[in-house]
């Protein structure tokens, strides 16, 4: 992904000469104008946004939603990128370390609070490394098992694991990452400890469930809606405090017997640190533009979700989200004793 983007900082270079040296014949002066400091002529070239997730997972279903209306607002294209692995911090690492010239941007979700204070050598810092776009949706989480798996209600999935815990298979999508969280959460409340299956995003880890390969695992709506309905997976509890509009049916994890396990999973832009702040702007308008979209939020609510509000769609309030889930994070993780390796 460096070389690719290397080579679409180096085409754009050849195309700002080219526009420089017109400027410059027409003005008569030595030009001098570059696009990029001022993000005036932004964008000119395909922006990237990196899914650090597995295509057809939940992250990767948001972000595409999202793509169109903001490549439309912004006057370019946008193409979505999986850079898949551990627990989303490949992708987040190789952002970190792009041009910070607003064409690679990256959609993460909670995975980047509470990677610090899980992997030893992250190779970036959220704060430091980052600068936010905005917030885009905060999705709840479902438990769901294969259609076969024996326990009938989230009670009897606890007696089960508890009775089985050397068999039972979990599935998520790699330390740090949703469906881990929400496993650990799990495993806390219910007071055992499974063997855990972990993929490169919950988009394949759904196909094996659907397949019967693994047992069960927590993931977003976005994700779980379509197999839920369709019957194709057994669904136990919602992880948020109120039932989800579009599965009407299905109880929350406190109506169902274990109120200690809470919680959504929330998503925000991001760009390298150093992205020139009106770029940053120009990102955070799109964003605005593509959560106000009705078929977005028409998709969202289809998928047990809505858009943040446009208040929430901003760097600032997204950062705030950031420091303050930072610190969240890092206390649950770190009293819970999990580490990465
Ligand atoms: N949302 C998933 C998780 O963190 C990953 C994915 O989007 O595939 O568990």
């Amino acid at each position: 992904m460096r070389t690719s983007s290397r080579y679409r900082a180096t085409a754009r270079m050849i195309a700002t000469i080219g526009v420089v040296s017109l400027i410059a014949a027409c003005s008569g002066n030595g030009g001098g104008g570059n696009a990029d400091a001022g993000g005036g002529g932004y964008p000119d070239d395909n922006i990237t946004i990196v899914v650090p997730f597995s295509a057809g997972g939940p992250t990767d279903t948001v972000t595409r939603m999202i793509a169109e209306p903001m490549a439309a607002k912004l006057g370019g294209k946008i193409v979505v990128q999986n850079v898949e692995g551990a627990g989303g911090t490949v992708g987040a690492g190789e952002v970190a370390r792009a041009e910070p010239d607003g064409y690679t941007v990256l959609m993460h979700h909670i995975g980047m609070s509470t990677a610090p204070a899980l992997y030893k050598d992250l190779g970036y810092q959220p704060l430091e490394s980052f600068e936010t776009v905005g917030l885009v949706t905060e999705v709840p989480m479902t438990v769901v098992a294969r259609k076969d798996f024996a326990p009938a209600t989230l009670k009897d999935l606890v007696a089960h694991v508890k009775a089985n815990a050397g068999k039972v298979t979990l599935a998520n999508a790699g330390i740090g990452a949703a469906s881990h969280l929400c496993g650990l959460l799990f495993q806390t409340a219910a007071g055992v400890k499974l063997q855990e299956v972990p993929y490169e995003g919950t988009g394949p880890a759904l196909t094996d469930l659907v397949g019967g390969q693994v047992d069960f695992m927590c993931d977003q709506t976005t994700n779980t809606s379509g197999q839920i309905s369709a019957g194709e997976v057994k669904a136990y509890a919602v992880t948020t405090p109120e039932r989800v509009k579009s599965l009407p049916d299905l109880p929350t994890t406190a109506e169902a017997g274990l109120p200690g396990l809470e919680v959504s999973v929330w998503h925000g832009l991001y760009v390298p640190k150093g992205t020139p702040q009106d770029v940053v702007q120009k990102l955070s308008e799109a964003l605005k533009a593509a959560l106000a979209d009705q078929k977005v939020i028409d998709q969202m609510a289809k998928l047990g979700t809505a858009p943040v509000p446009a208040e929430s769609a901003t760097p600032q309030a997204h950062r705030t989200k950031l420091e303050e889930q930072l610190g969240t994070w890092g206390k649950v993780i770190a009293d819970a004793g999990v580490k990465a390796s």
